[in-house]
């Protein structure tokens, strides 16, 4: 079985109890979308908000993230937690 990290925090587990986020085909992030190189976040507010600190997403997926992208992903996050 695979085990992914938490962008945030480190946690080890298996990804199907992370959040994942990924390049889509536009070259953008998207949530669940896309193949190849992917984050993981714990379903946590903490992670999210950590993981989505400027640098700390753009290196996990190798390229820079525009602010704007940032953002609409943050709010997509958040709602995966209600
Ligand atoms: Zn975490």
């Amino acid at each position: 079985m695979p085990i992914r990290t938490c962008i945030a925090c480190k946690h080890k587990a298996d990804p199907s109890s992370f959040l994942r986020v990924s390049r889509g085909i536009s070259g953008g992030v998207a949530l669940f979308a896309g193949h190849g190189r992917s984050a993981y976040l714990c379903r946590a507010e903490t992670c999210i908000q950590e993981g989505l600190k400027k640098g700390r997403l753009d290196r996990a997926l190798k390229g820079a993230i525009t602010d704007f992208e940032r953002l609409a992903l943050k709010n997509q996050l958040l709602c995966q937690l209600r």
